[in-house]
């Protein structure tokens, strides 16, 4: 799906004004005699998926980040209004990584491009090597794999890794893997296939569905380095990517906007 066709999936999928809105504005307009119907919205063929984990307490977090925090601070009983206050560091849950979360000085949450927020969607599923090799990678040629049977990678898509690595959510120790020396070990993607996403395919962003871009064998952050490094963002923790297609859908990613920002707990949807 080309750029255009992004905004005009968007703009169909968007709420239309009511009547009585339409009427309201026509009254503002002292010419208009004669106030058009509202054009009837034509239903998407699709549904919307989440791909965002519940934050709560239980979910694994990077070793040595602690779990987010809710503290009630107002209730209905008294003052009318309940309120929670939240504790929590930026990488927790389902969360975006700004560029700056791994170069100094580089953007931060609140300076994303709104644009490169909703995207063609593109779902590696590297879930078979995966499920023998908790350091399993995409490569490149799992890249030329996708183009064979689906086409060309669209322009600023977002790509994401389906690990199935979230079949151990409920087992945070698990989810973690952590070897002797405490490093977890899970399914990332490689340096050379992120260079290749970056430089080749144009991507707007890449996705994970474990903690990390990286796999957890690479010393070197060489996804994290590479993906932020151009300027891009990354999505950890994605929840349900067995749930969309591997091509087709747009991606909405609800990035947090806390100005100096690393990043920050998301809610990420997918328009199937
Ligand atoms: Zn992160």
């Amino acid at each position: 799906m080309c750029a255009p066709e992004i905004v005009r999936h968007v703009r169909d999928s968007a709420p239309r004004p009511s009547r009585r809105a339409l009427f309201g504005l026509a009254g503002l307009a002292a010419a208009a005699a004669v106030v058009p119907a509202p054009a009837v919205a034509t239903p998407r063929a699709g549904g919307v998926v989440d791909l965002t984990h519940t934050l709560t307490p239980q979910l694994p977090v990077w070793p040595g980040n602690p779990p987010i925090a809710t503290v009630p601070v107002a209730w209905h009983a008294a003052g009318g209004f309940g309120q929670l206050a939240l504790g929590y560091w930026e990488h927790t849950g389902t969360h975006l990584d700004a560029p700056a979360h791994r170069i100094e000085g580089a953007a931060t949450t609140e300076t994303l491009a709104v644009a490169d927020l909703v995207a063609p969607l593109v779902v590696l599923d590297i879930s078979a090597k995966a499920a023998v090799d908790a350091d399993a990678v995409v490569t490149v040629a799992d890249i030329d794999n996708w183009r064979a049977q689906h086409g060309e990678i669209p322009e600023r898509a977002f790509v994401a890794l389906h690990s199935g690595w979230e079949r151990h959510l409920a087992e945070p120790s698990a989810f973690l893997n952590l070897d002797a020396q405490g490093r977890p070990h899970a399914p990332g993607f490689s340096g050379e296939a992120t260079e290749y996403l970056v430089a080749q395919c144009g991507i707007v962003g890449a996705g994970v569905d474990t903690l990390s871009l990286d796999c957890g064998a690479d010393p070197d952050y060489g996804a994290h380095t590479t993906l932020l490094g151009a300027g891009r963002y990354g999505v950890e923790m994605l929840a349900n990517l067995a749930a969309v297609p591997p091509a087709g859908a747009t991606v909405v990613v609800g990035a947090p906007t806390h100005a100096g920002g690393t990043g920050g707990p998301c809610r990420v949807l997918a328009l199937t």
